[in-house]
């Protein structure tokens, strides 16, 4: 579904058939309570059996896709990387799901392509003047 969202998709109603199903099961109990200061709702969750579980994944599903600008839900640059991420940076220009996961990943590949590349070139201009001794 997220893929989907990238791409401009809007999620299929059985994507939303399948949160539905779970939100519908969802063990969540509120509960009107005196505070000093007056009334607060506080919200428990209680899961029972297993599908419970999914009920806080299903809630933030829903909340996203009725209340956030799905154009700014992003896979993760790390082409290696599965997970996406919502961009709330003021520019929009984050590429990485974390920085200090795959964004110094990428950084210090890419550091190493370019030494690797400057060695090479360096390297071929000493292998060029060594065949040249040897021949
Ligand atoms: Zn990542």
């Amino acid at each position: 579904m997220t893929d989907g969202i990238v791409r401009g998709k809007r999620p299929s109603v059985g994507a939303l058939g399948k949160i539905n199903a779970i939100l519908h099961h969802h063990a969540v109990h509120a509960a009107l309570v005196r505070t000093r200061h007056g009334f607060e709702r506080v919200v428990s969750f209680q899961p029972k059996e297993p599908i419970h579980l999914l009920g806080p994944v299903a809630e933030a599903a829903s909340d996203l896709l009725s209340h956030g600008d799905l154009a700014l839900i992003l896979k993760c640059g790390n082409p290696r990387c599965i997970l996406y991420f919502y961009d709330t940076t003021k520019n929009h220009a984050r590429r990485w799901c974390s920085m200090t996961v795959c964004g110094n990943r990428m950084k210090v590949a890419a550091h190493y392509r370019r030494r690797r590349r400057t060695r090479e070139r360096r390297l071929g201009g000493t292998s060029t003047r060594r065949m040249r001794h040897r021949s």
